[in-house]
């Protein structure tokens, strides 16, 4: 894997830290080499210091061990009722997804600063109810961001209005989620949105959840849905596309209230473990009964923010491990999935060429072992690798100034992409340099 590679976001300010709750490890990915000694080292000690001992679900006999790559974590943090996530990718950039209510702030900024952020490289807000933003003020303020991902709807509330004043005097750019748009967060991590699409849903229990952004987090083999408090109507329109569902990992939508989370559609997902942020006695519910026993009934592992506190997810791109802030065992325990499928429908892939070699580490003098690669186009492919991180395929070559499709296919005779820059679809990213996208600067 090419790690030291940008991606589209912006460079990180996160420094390389561990958080003392069991946070994985950050990168500044501008000391890339430094970087990936420190996430190799990393990768290899325990995800969660704190935690309970693990338990591995492995109903199958054991398969040989595959390379790990560098972690990319995932937490939950208890905001009590209501949401706040951090995604830490693999090369260190830092994305926060909603920030829990008014006066919940400090749970954030303490986890952030456990994590060595001083600026997030992305923020992504699911809708703008209280319980989502009602703290995003107050840690922007602290922790500026570099973009911020919005749903794109009107909303009255003042809470809202003053977050987009605040974005706006900031200077930070602002850009708008639909359904086909993906971030690239680095290593082969990504974002895909799945939601919303226009039009958006109108006349629903309550637009603003059944409007949620919704995120599909992917690296390696393994995924997370992000669901915001998407509810049934949302749910129905996400079945257009069944296959795009499936994730390890569900974050479950609204809290777990009866709202979310049909049959179908977590027949869709088919997560192995399904986290729900909530407030401990809440006055809502959250989570429902019947949500709890249809997660039950699929033999989803159930973590819960109001029982186990912070919630540590640490993927290395092909297994999850877990990690909670407090409780037993049996209330909240430490699980490793392995997606065997994937794995096996990997191993059964054609193997590479033996004479092929990794166009994403390819030398200058590798490639001019091409007939009509000279020292200038060699220079133009690494300088472009080095920009734009690694090639998903063979034919993004064409981008490269001077690499026509005639001399891209010679290269292709001598060299692939392998590992994580496969991972990496033709689907219309953001641009490069970050937001605004084209429908760039409005703000809703
Ligand atoms: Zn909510």
């Amino acid at each position: 894997m090419n790690l030291a590679k940008s991606s589209a976001l912006p460079a990180s300010s996160a420094q390389a830290a561990r958080g003392a709750r069991g946070g994985a490890p950050l990168t500044g990915w501008a000391s890339a080499v430094l970087a990936w000694l420190a996430l190799v080292s990393a990768a290899l000690a325990p995800a969660c210091a704190s935690t309970a001992p693990t338990t591995v679900v492995a109903p199958e006999p054991p398969e040989p061990p595959a390379p790990a790559g560098p972690p990319l974590t995932v937490q939950v943090v208890d905001v009590g009722q209501g949401d706040g996530l951090i995604v830490l990718s693999p090369t260190g950039k830092s994305i926060m997804i909603d920030a829990g209510d008014r006066g919940k702030h400090a749970p954030m900024l303490r986890q952030l600063a456990e994590d060595g952020v001083t600026t997030l490289d992305l923020v992504v807000m699911s809708h703008p109810h209280a319980d989502h933003i009602g703290g995003m003020q107050k840690v922007l303020e602290k922790v500026p961001t570099k973009a911020f991902v919005d749903p794109g709807f009107d909303y009255s509330s003042g809470i809202y209005a003053d977050l987009l004043a605040h974005l706006e005097a900031s200077g930070t750019k602002v850009l708008i989620a639909r359904r086909g748009r993906r971030i690239d967060i680095g290593g082969g991590a990504s974002l895909e949105v799945l939601w919303p699409v226009e039009p958006l849903l109108r006349g629903t229990r309550s637009d603003a959840n059944s409007n949620s952004v919704v995120l599909k987090l992917v690296y390696g083999t393994t995924s997370m849905l992000f669901t915001g408090d998407s509810e049934a109507p949302t749910e129905n329109g996400l079945l257009d596309d069944p296959e795009s569902l499936h994730a390890d990992v569900l974050k479950v939508a609204h809290h777990g209230s009866e709202h979310s989370t049909q049959d179908r559609f977590l027949a869709a997902v088919r997560p192995y473990i399904a986290v729900i942020s909530c407030g401990e006695d809440n006055k809502f519910g959250h989570p429902a009964l019947s949500t709890l026993e249809k997660l039950e009934r699929s033999g989803v592992q159930v973590l819960r923010t109001d029982l186990s506190g912070t919630i540590t997810l640490v993927s290395d791109g092909e297994r999850w491990t877990t990690g909670v802030e407090r409780g037993s065992v049996a209330a909240a325990p430490q699980v490793e999935v392995v997606d065997r499928g994937a794995r096996r429908a990997r191993a059964a892939a054609p193997a590479p060429a033996a004479d092929k070699l990794d166009i994403n580490v390819a030398t200058a003098e590798d490639l001019r072992a091409v007939d009509g690669i000279g020292v200038a186009k060699a220079k133009a492919i690494i300088a472009y690798r080095d920009a734009h991180g690694p090639f998903g395929t063979m034919g993004e070559l064409t981008r490269v100034d001077g690499i026509g499709a005639k001399t891209a296919a010679k290269i292709a005779e001598k060299f692939e992409v392998r590992g994580d820059g496969g991972l990496v679809d033709d689907a219309e990213p953001y641009p490069a340099e970050g937001p605004p996208g084209p429908e760039g600067e409005t703000t809703p």
